[in-house]
């Protein structure tokens, strides 16, 4: 085997040739012809004679596979390679980068034989010889290959995912713990890499017996293997758009849009992965006590109703604010440009906005009410040019601070930030930890909530319809938990450690099991299933069923009703179909789509249906033709020959007299038009009605 195609080939190399295709090895045999002749003259049976084929011909590539980077046959010595790079990859194209590499396998009848890729030749030991190779003598011991003999091919592949194999684990116990790192475990084979492809036959879940091949490092990492949607609601989008106290100097900094909770709360447990990404520092969360209940229907289809008083307390409310920036010319720029161009700030009468709340300089005052309209910034040239800042038309905020500021490169800036307290409104969403997310569907009295025993009102009541399909009893564990650390501990005479038995720590498939959980419930006087006796807070009469309460953690979530909300009279339309706008910023419509065009169609409202779909939205005129039902088009023609008049006329009959007109939609008349340009016409038979 001879590591050459283009000369020598190292990976370095390799990345930098695009135009050739891999980093790869030829496989040469080596002919030989064997001579035999009698032994009378050299004593031997028989013995090669190379003399026969030219040199050229001795060595005959019979095909070519790509070499693995850092595996035995790589030319990774040289200089210039990175020291960093790990391997287990191949190199194609120059920067591809492929983790894997099949070669495919074709089959014969009875014994299987393998055949490769580009040349056709039948060559198995070769083959497994070099797979081999590759997969034993890596650099690293740590970077193992997984060749796996498929029906179809041979697949290549680095393993790189940390399990402990069971038969090794005895082993722990002789060696030292000091001699713990991860290399030794690999070495022992107390740790063993599996591959993506090896996954699937591992037994990887539950306690260890000596049937299972691996047992994973912490049971946590169960977790992904398991086919919960709900988690990755949480993880990728909740987790992202719940407002917390992101920055600790909110009061200097100029971001364009930021969120902040005001009084964010910290969790009542911890798990593994909230300590990985320190939630108990960063937190963006608050406590709230969440009944699980239907509040007089207020809370269907994953609506919530919240408490008026715990909002009026401060709860989920938080502030937003949004910094309008201007740039300011320098000294330098202001000599090149022409007098009449040089921008200048102030306050002078516009007609794009009210400059109510600017000071001279062209800046608001500090508190000043800014609405819809305002401008925020003003500033202008000599010659008239204006170059004021105005506030969205969807947004309202008071000034909190006016900057003036230069960026890294010298440029000088002036911002102004605007701020907005926001308490929770009807609208809002809100979400669980669990991927419940809802919006407030009712903010309600206090006093009208259902109370417990001990008058214990909940924040939150969400609807029990969301826990069946969803499959998140996590939630309910959650509360269950933390229903249980909330409540001051009654010591029990003679022991002294029952705080320290709280059960802090709620990482999945880890400690805390559910006797655990409910125990320490029934400890502080609960029913074991947190279920709670509630009384009427209108009538005060007690209430036949239990209910479900405890405290979660909530996230308030970054959609907001108030920035969604649009309505509009008439306004701009889309061009091309002649129908309103969807867009808020550029005074859009409410979208009436297909279900509630449904939605009317079910109510017979008919008469509504067409105000709303065609009178409102893109009402037309076409020509029609009633002798031919073609369409006719409006055009100007010669009635005599020196009159020429216009208006609509049918070109096929060529007279104007059967033509009618009709009302129509334009997407109707556009589909018409467009159909029209592939040949296609359509006619229209009408009718007087
Ligand atoms: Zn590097
Ligand atoms: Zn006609």
């Amino acid at each position: 085997m001879v590591l050459s195609s283009y000369g020598l080939m190292n990976p370095r190399r390799a990345k930098h040739r695009y135009h050739e295709l891999r980093m790869d090895t030829k496989i040469f045999v080596f002919v030989k012809k064997v001579v035999k002749r009698g032994k009378f003259k050299t004593g031997q049976d028989e013995y090669v004679e190379k003399q026969i084929l030219p040199k050229k011909t001795q060595d005959i590539p019979i095909g070519r596979i790509p070499v693995m980077v850092k595996s035995v046959l790589c030319n990774s010595t040289e200089k210039g390679e990175c020291a960093f790079d790990q391997g287990g990859y191949f190199v194609i194209k120059g920067a591809e980068k492929k983790s894997w590499w099949t070669i495919p396998v074709h089959h014969c009848t009875g014994k299987t034989k393998f055949f490769l890729m580009e040349t056709g030749l039948e060559y198995v030991p070769m083959l497994t010889t070099l797979l081999h190779s590759l997969k034993a003598s890596s650099v690293f011991n740590k970077v193992n290959y997984l060749v796996r003999w498929k029906s179809s091919e041979i697949k290549i592949t680095r393993r790189y995912d940390p399990v402990m194999a069971v038969e090794n684990l005895h082993k722990l116990k002789q060696s030292k713990p000091s001699k713990y790192t991860f290399e030794h475990l690999l070495d022992q084979g107390i740790l063993e890499l599996i591959g993506i492809e090896e996954e699937e036959d591992y037994h990887r879940m539950g306690n260890q017996t000596a049937s299972e091949r691996a047992e994973e490092l912490h049971s946590l990492r169960i977790g992904p293997v398991l086919p919960t949607g709900r988690v990755l609601y949480q993880s990728q989008k909740h987790c992202q758009q719940a407002i917390g106290f992101s920055s600790t100097n909110p009061n200097i900094r100029c971001d364009t849009l930021s969120q902040q909770l005001f009084y964010p709360q910290k969790p009542l447990f911890k798990t593994m992965a909230s300590e990985c990404l320190q939630k108990d520092v960063l937190f963006n969360v608050q406590n709230a006590i969440v009944a699980v209940n239907v509040h007089l229907g207020f809370n269907q289809e994953d609506s919530i109703v919240m408490n008026k008083a715990s909002l009026e307390r401060g709860m989920f409310r938080s502030e937003q604010i949004r910094s309008y920036k201007a740039d300011v010319d320098s000294k330098d720029s202001e000599k090149s440009k022409k007098m009449d161009e040089v921008v200048q700030f102030g306050k002078t009468h516009r007609k794009i906005g009210r400059v109510d709340s600017l000071d001279d300089d062209g800046f608001p005052f500090v508190g000043a009410n800014m609405h819809s309209g305002d401008i925020v910034i003003g500033r202008c040239t000599e010659s008239g040019t204006d170059h004021s800042v105005k506030l969205k038309h969807t947004e309202r905020a008071i000034v909190q601070k006016v900057v003036l500021s230069s960026n890294d490169d010298g440029k000088n800036y002036a911002a102004v930030s605007l701020r907005q307290v926001r308490s929770p409104c009807l609208g809002d969403k809100f979400s669980s930890m669990h991927g419940q997310k809802g919006v407030l569907g009712y903010i309600e009295e206090q006093e009208n909530f259902a109370f417990t025993n001990q008058g214990i009102v909940p924040d939150i009541v969400i609807n029990p319809h969301a826990f069946p399909s969803r499959q998140t009893p996590g939630q309910l564990w959650e509360a269950a938990l933390s229903k249980g650390i909330a409540c001051p501990m009654q010591k029990k005479k003679g022991k002294s450690d029952a705080y320290s038995k709280l059960i802090r720590h709620a990482t999945p498939f880890s400690t805390p099991s559910v006797d655990d959980i409910t125990d320490q419930l029934h400890r502080v006087g609960f029913s074991r299933w947190r279920n709670e006796r509630v009384y009427n807070g209108r009538t005060g009469e007690m209430m036949r069923s239990l209910i479900f309460m405890g405290p979660n953690f909530y996230q308030r979530l970054i959609h907001m009703s108030e920035d969604k909300v649009k309505f509009r009279n008439t306004g701009p339309v889309h061009p091309l179909t002649r129908q309103p706008v969807a867009d808020m910023k550029r005074f859009g419509e409410i979208k009436f789509g297909e279900m509630e065009r449904d939605c009317l169609i079910a109510h017979g409202a008919s008469a509504n249906l067409h105000e709303r779909l065609f009178t409102l939205s893109d009402s037309s005129q076409m020509h029609i033709c009633k002798n031919c039902n073609s369409v006719a088009n409006v055009i100007e023609r010669g009635a005599s020959s020196e009159r020429r008049i216009r208006g609509p006329y049918c070109r096929l009959c060529e007279s104007p007299d059967y033509v009618v007109m009709v009302n129509v939609p334009y997407g109707a008349k556009l589909l018409y038009q467009e159909l029209f340009s592939i040949c296609i016409c359509l006619n229209f038979e009408t009718n007087l009605c």
